[in-house]
């Protein structure tokens, strides 16, 4: 199955079984979090008139009888009273525009006589130096709509209207284990054919960065009884997410166990690294299934697991950000599958690191991001391809 025929089938899933759950937090709580309603300015924006720099406020009309004496001076913060006519007014950066003037000239045009009195150097325009009420946006238009991840930008935002506490959807809970036999936890030293588990530590801290809430199973030996019963210890569930035992050929417990459930899907991906990715359920929890080795696990979170979590999450997007790089290497022998490349931008370049392996998770680390070579293509050094940074997924 192509992994854009598979992405498909689980965001329709996905979309069908969104969570619903929400939660009231303030914005420093709030950050990567996804908006869980539609909001609208509370407040025009700017509130009211200010000066966008130092100088004097004005009224065009009275260019016309320069000198002007100064008749009041306006900081940031204060009420000013209506500009006198024939006058300007000393304004500051933020400050209110007195009714009246139409006009800020900034200070280093202008010129100060014995008296105090103003004359600008250069010609004005209507409205120049001034930001306007409302002028960001009015009070009433749409200001974010539910499904924004929030950021610290949109977080800035929300502050600028004054508003401290936001509904977000509840922190899903996810469980998450390692299947494996071979695998031997931290502090462990390792007996004979043993490997310390590095999937769960990735896929807990990815997890935590989309806002969900882990729940961690461990590690799990090739037995299906072992994994029924771990499954089964935790309630309230919302998704399972396990690595290695999908690969056919394995102790492939996992897929016993769905298989047993009586659901599974999408075997075979055209992905590489990646092939073993499996979707079923288990009972009525859905489980997503990563293969064992870390570079295949990581390539199908960011691909697939990724999309399904933020689309079930109601998040709008959901596609990793896909920008086009020149490929500083080629690529002569056309593969069957999508390919995801661990490369390194140099002054605008992509480099192929050297090990592509998908047991390995070193190259990644020294990888900035995927380059996406789809099925059957092939490519020439300077040629023009999609990459995703990892950046832009983490
Ligand atoms: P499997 O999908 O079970 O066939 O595993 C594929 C490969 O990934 C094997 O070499 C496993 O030893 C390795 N592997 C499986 N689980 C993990 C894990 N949690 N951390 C690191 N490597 C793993
Ligand atoms: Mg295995």
């Amino acid at each position: 199955m192509a992994v854009d025929e598979a992405l498909r089938q689980l965001l329709a899933t996905a979309r069908g079984t969104p969570f619903t759950a929400c939660e009231l937090v303030s914005l420093r709580q709030a950050d990567g979090r996804v908006l869980a309603e539609d909001l609208r300015a509370a407040i025009d924006l700017p509130p009211w008139a200010n000066s966008a720099m130092d100088g004097y406020a004005m009224r065009l009309d009275d260019l016309a009888t320069q000198p002007l004496s100064v008749s009041q001076t306006v900081f940031a913060g204060q009420a000013p009273g209506p500009l006198q006519a024939g006058s300007c007014a000393r304004v500051f950066t933020g400050a209110p525009i007195p009714a009246g003037a139409d006009c800020v000239q900034l200070q280093e045009n202008c010129r100060l006589d014995e008296q105090g009195r103003v004359s600008s150097l250069t010609t004005l325009r209507l409205g120049d130096n001034i930001r306007p009420q409302g002028n960001e946006i009015r009070a009433g238009a749409p200001l974010l709509a539910a499904g924004t991840v929030l950021n610290p930008i949109a977080l800035g935002v929300l502050a600028s209207q004054g508003i401290s506490r936001v509904s977000v959807v509840s922190r899903p809970k996810v469980a998450l284990l390692s299947s494996g036999d071979e695998l031997a936890g931290e502090g462990a030293i390792l007996g004979p054919g043993q490997i310390f588990d590095s999937n769960r530590v990735v896929l807990a801290s990815l997890l935590d960065r989309l806002g969900c809430e882990v729940i961690d199973l461990g590690r799990v030996p090739d037995d299906p009884a072992l994994l029924r019963a771990a499954l089964t210890q935790v309630a309230g569930i919302e998704l399972i997410i396990s690595s290695a035992g999908v690969s056919v050929g394995d102790a492939d417990c996992i897929g016993a166990l769905l298989r047993e459930a009586g659901e599974v899907k999408l075997w075979k991906l055209a992905i590489k690294p990646g092939k073993p990715f499996t979707f079923g359920h288990v009972g009525t929890i859905p489980l997503l299934g990563l293969p064992g080795n870390p570079g295949s696990a990581l390539v199908t979170f960011l691909l697939l697991a990724r999309p399904y979590l933020l689309a079930r999450m109601g998040v709008a997007r959901l596609e990793p950000m896909r920008v086009p790089v020149v490929a500083g290497f080629s690529w002569s022998k056309a593969g069957k599958r999508q390919e995801y490349l661990r490369v390194r931008l140099d002054g605008g370049r992509a480099r192929l690191l050297e090990n592509q392996s998908s047991a390995t998770l070193l190259s990644a680390v020294q990888a900035d991001g995927l380059l996406e070579v789809p099925a059957g293509e092939t490519f020439e050094a300077g040629d023009v391809l999609d990459f995703l940074s990892f950046d832009g997924v983490f």
